[in-house]
Order: C-alpha cells, then sequence, then structure tokens
C-alpha cells in the first residue's frame, strides 16, 4: 500500500490549482492525528453519514409529506417515489461530485458539504421552516437551516468525548455558511474570505438538482403536464433534448444546467484571472454560475413550480398542517418542556426556546406526528 503522504501528493496533483487541495490548510477546531488511511474531507464525509441527524432526512419532506395523507398523491401513485430530504441530498450530492470532477477540484470536499447541506431542516419542508422561524421570532430570535445545519455539526451531534459536535474542517463549515454570515457563522469564517469553488458548486448542484426532480416529482403528482412545463424556456429546451436523447426530462435538466454552468464558470475563471487558490478566497465574484441568459431562462422554472406545485392544493394542505403541528409542539413544549428538550438544554447551555426549536427541527415528520399526538 502506498503512504497516505504519497497518495496526498498524487491526489493533489491532479487538481485544477484552485482546488482546494487534500489536506486543507485550514484545519480543524480541536487538532487530530491524521487517520492512517482516509483524507482530511474523506473522514469529515464519513463523519456526517453516521450522524443520527442524516438518517433522520430520510422522513422528513423534501415538497410531499409522505406522513399526510393526500388525495393528490393517492391517485397519483405511491408516495415511496417522491423525493424525500435525503434523497435529495443524495443528488445534490452526485452532482456536485460531477461538477467538480469534472472542473478538477476536489470531489471529497464538495460531497462532504452536499451531505450535510440540508442537515438542519425541520419536519415538513419549507413550510415547516417558515412555521418554526415564527414560533422563534415571537422569542425574539430567528430560524434559518442553513444557521441549524452548522449548529447540528459543530454542537448537537455527538462522536468524541474530547469535543462537541463532528469537529469538521473548516472548509465543510465554510461551506454550509452558503450566501451570508449568520449570527452563528460570523466568528467563523474570515470576513474577507470568499467561499472555495467546491462550496459555491454545492450550492448551484443543490438549485439543480431541485429544480428537476420538482418538476419530476410534480409531473408523477399530476399536478401539471409535460406540455405545460414546455411553456417555460427550460422546460421547453429540456423537453426536446430529452426527445432526441430518449431519455427522461430530469436528466435532460440537469445536462443543460451542467453544461452551460461549465462553460460559464470556464469564462469567469479566466475573466478574472483566477490562478490559485487564494485568488479565489480573495475573488469578489462569484466564480462559479450559470450564464445570465441560462439565470433568466431558468428563473422561470421555479415560478412555475412555486405556482403549480408548491402552491398547489395538495401541496398546501399538507404543509398548513405541518406548520401547525410545529406550533402546537412549540407551544406545548414552552409551558411544560419534556425530558429530551431539558437534556439538550443542559447540553448547549442555552435558552429553553433554543432547545425546543433543536429538538422539533431534528424530528422527523411521522414522529412530528406522533409526538404531536400526544398534546392535543
Ligand atoms: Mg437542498
Amino acid at each position: 500500500m502506498q503512504s497516505l503522504s504519497d497518495r496526498l501528493f498524487q491526489a493533489n496533483s491532479l487538481f485544477s490549482p484552485y482546488a482546494v487541495p487534500h489536506g486543507g490548510g485550514l484545519g480543524r477546531a480541536f487538532p487530530e492525528s491524521e487517520d492512517r488511511t482516509r483524507f482530511p474531507f474523506q473522514r469529515d464525509r464519513d463523519r456526517i453519514i453516521h450522524t443520527q441527524a442524516f438518517r433522520r432526512l430520510k422522513h422528513k419532506t423534501q415538497v410531499f409529506v409522505s406522513g399526510l395523507p393526500a388525495v393528490a398523491l393517492a391517485k397519483a401513485g405511491h408516495g415511496d417515489h417522491y423525493r424525500t430530504r435525503i434523497t435529495h441530498t443524495l443528488e445534490v450530492a452526485q452532482i456536485s461530485r460531477d461538477i467538480a470532477r469534472t472542473l478538477g477540484l476536489n470531489e471529497d470536499l464538495a460531497e462532504a458539504i452536499a451531505l450535510a447541506h440540508d442537515l438542519g431542516h425541520t419536519p415538513f419542508g419549507h413550510a415547516g421552516e417558515e412555521a418554526m422561524n415564527a414560533c422563534m421570532q415571537s422569542c425574539g430570535r430567528m430560524f434559518e437551516h442553513n444557521d441549524q445545519s452548522l449548529r447540528i455539526v459543530t454542537l448537537l451531534e455527538d462522536r468524541s468525548a474530547n469535543y462537541r459536535g463532528l469537529n469538521l474542517s473548516k472548509e465543510i463549515l465554510e461551506g454550509l455558511m452558503k450566501h451570508r454570515p449568520s449570527p452563528r457563522a460570523a466568528g467563523l469564517r474570515s470576513a474577507s474570505r470568499a467561499l472555495s469553488l467546491e462550496a459555491q458548486l454545492v450550492n448551484l448542484a443543490d438549485e439543480i438538482a431541485y429544480t428537476a426532480h420538482d418538476t419530476d416529482d410534480g409531473l408523477r403528482a399530476g399536478l401539471f403536464t409535460l406540455k405545460q412545463v414546455r411553456e417555460t424556456k427550460l422546460g421547453f429546451l429540456a423537453a426536446e433534448k430529452s426527445m432526441e436523447r430518449k431519455t427522461e426530462l430530469r436528466g435532460a435538466i440537469v445536462d443543460l444546467l451542467v453544461t452551460d454552468l461549465y462553460t460559464e464558470t470556464d469564462m469567469l475563471l479566466e475573466k478574472h484571472a483566477v490562478s490559485s487558490l487564494e485568488d479565489v478566497y480573495a475573488s469578489q465574484h462569484d466564480l462559479v454560475s450559470f450564464s445570465e441568459t441560462m439565470t433568466k431562462d431558468l428563473s422561470e422554472l421555479p415560478t412555475f413550480l412555486w405556482n403549480h406545485l408548491y402552491k398547489s392544493d395538495a401541496v398546501q394542505v399538507q404543509a398548513k398542517q405541518g406548520q401547525r403541528v410545529i406550533r402546537d409542539l412549540f407551544s406545548a413544549y414552552l409551558k411544560t418542556p419534556p425530558e429530551k428538550v431539558l437534556e439538550l438544554q443542559q447540553k448547549t447551555g442555552g435558552a429553553l426556546e433554543e432547545a425546543i426549536k433543536d429538538y422539533i427541527a431534528g424530528m422527523t415528520d411521522p414522529y412530528a406526528l406522533q409526538m404531536h399526538t400526544l398534546i392535543v
């Protein structure tokens, strides 16, 4: 077997000069000795996969709530084929790896960020997040899922007696901060350092994945037709491509978006004379991006999905029920905190409402519904 340092040298030599090399450079909050066989970002990925928060993603809503009765879904077929938060996450990780590999970037870093990017989601999807944010705002606080993802990997998950959280490489934590420094993130990321290309590409892979699979799920549920999708620019181009290739629409959407991303990103890296990781960190511009035309074409599809999918009766009925569950649990636990909440509060040393938020946000859809039956 080759030594780790030989493998590290070999693997890094395959990267573009602006990739984050294996071994990173920013380190971990709690210094650890190197693993004998895995590079640091590969260890990070494995730690993320083995968390409880990751396993719970399988029963968290992406768009459709599997645990609630819904006439439209019953009519449309078996609910098992709709995306959940975990299959969404796996699709984002797959697209991220492909983009990273093609651009000569660090696949393992991109994959680890992708696998952790939605850990902080509440039950019941974005509707759940809105309800949780409203509950927290009534206590003068806030909730945002990216911030919660960071809280999970830096505080709530346990794996060692030496430190809190997972002690991930700082490159992963920065990647989870996405667009803006949150109150929790402010101390972690240097204000002057931009996101790595690996972190930037995961943000777009997320957008590519949900645009493609939400269109697929919406068609499956019969909430709109292919003819309607074709009325959007991207939908039209993808439908043409899918006919030409004789393959599914979802893949054609992904193909169009990643192909555009490659051309635009190459152009931007050249335009801004990016030739090292330092250049990336110092850049004031988004360097991984869709072209202006594609950004415009792409923007029609989310609007279409918003009107036909997210705002559809089938999804809204579930969303409203989910929001009620979160509100009811929150106010019941404020009056009488259950044992689990008190344990969390003791562990994190924060306010009661923070611990209630951590507990409820961590729940799966069916678990939240089950807990709701105990309080009403
Ligand atoms: Mg996502």
